[in-house]
């Protein structure tokens, strides 16, 4: 079931890399020689969401530059601490939708399970960034419930890990959870949503694929990518390797001012993406989470910049412009408009 070489992006091991994660805002000022005077707004907006960036995505930010598009996704910065009008703790509804510990149940046929509550990285943008975890943290008890639900459901075909960030779950765990879901007959997929490959590639090892590979569910993986800069030479070799598993590879992008909100990162991003054969699945706009308002890019914009890219890329590399609407039957496509150049 596993092929191909795993040395080199299996030489440091991803649990290393994850404890040793940067959460100290001077720290992070430093290692890339940025402008101290950062620190005190990095410093009061961490209190509210704190500071995580691992070593391997620090080292794809460029030195020196406070508008690098990564460092940007993890640096707190003060207008995290503005109040806007319409951003709210919860844009989604989702505390609704916890249908018991462990489950977020919104849409017919397929169900998030919170796998892990932990991420390898803090994204400034994230629309669970106040999600209570700590009250979906499962007890062995509770993982018999939650595994209940999904089997007295028949009308569900789809199972969903989620998080915080599933692949923070331990390979031991995700196979058993992976065996216990496949033994559900009406069960026919696995989705994994994950950002962790693209902030450290070591975590896809051998022992990822054999928890998550070994039974009969097709496993697609949603990626989490959000700029080209993402895509390293380590990120390419475990996209590989999930290739070579036979693992469905898609990505969703959030639209992020300052990130990625030109036509020229957009076509980078799907270019880059399709080189590896990841197909762009969703770009989202941005969930309006209290703390993410300077993210913001309007739905003209967002609009006219997808238009443009269809003017430009065959259509499987323009991902679906989408906004999640809290209480819809699913994610809603934005009307879009093809433009010339
Ligand atoms: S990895 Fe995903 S869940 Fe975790 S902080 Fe980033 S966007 Fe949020």
């Amino acid at each position: 079931m596993i092929h191909g070489s795993l040395a080199s992006v299996e030489s440091v091991s991803w649990q290393n890399l994850l404890a040793g994660s940067i959460t100290d805002p001077a720290v992070l000022l430093r290692r890339l020689e940025l402008d101290p005077t950062l620190l005190a707004p990095a410093r009061a907006a961490a209190a509210d969401f704190s500071l995580r960036v691992p070593e391997p995505y620090i080292a794809r930010m460029k030195r020196g530059d406070p508008n690098d598009p990564l460092l940007r996704q993890v640096l707190p910065v003060g207008e995290e601490l503005f109040d806007q009008p319409g951003y709210v703790i919860d844009p989604l509804g989702e505390q609704h939708a916890n249908a018991q510990p462990g489950i977020i149940h919104k849409y017919a046929g397929r169900l998030l399970l919170i796998v892990s509550a932990g991420c390898a990285v803090n994204c400034r943008y994230c629309f669970r960034r106040h999600f209570p975890y700590d009250d979906n943290a499962l007890s062995t008890a509770e993982w018999q419930q939650a595994l209940d639900y999904i089997r007295q459901d028949s009308s569900l075909s789809e199972v969903i890990y989620s998080g915080g960030d599933p692949l923070a779950a331990n390979d031991r765990r995700l196979a058993w959870l992976t065996r216990e879901i496949a033994d559900i007959p009406h069960i026919r997929r696995l989705r994994v949503h994950t950002r962790l490959p693209v902030v450290i590639p070591q975590r896809v090892t051998s022992s990822l694929i054999e928890a998550l590979c070994s039974t009969r569910l097709p496993v697609t993986m949603v990626l989490h990518c959000n700029h080209a800069n993402e895509l390293d030479a380590d990120l390419a070799k475990a996209i590989q390797t999930l290739r070579n598993a036979g693992v469905t590879l898609l990505n969703q992008a959030v639209l992020l001012r300052g990130v990625n909100d030109r036509l020229e990162d957009q076509l980078a991003l799907s270019e880059g993406l399709g080189d590896h054969g990841v197909l762009p699945y969703y770009l989202h706009v941005l969930d309006h989470v209290k703390g993410a308002q300077h993210f913001h890019v309007n739905d003209e914009q967002a609009a006219r910049l997808v238009g443009r890219m269809l003017t430009r890329l065959p259509g499987y590399l323009v991902p679906r412009l989408v906004r999640e609407v809290a209480g819809e039957a699913s994610k809603v496509p934005l009307a879009i408009s093809p433009l010339n150049g």
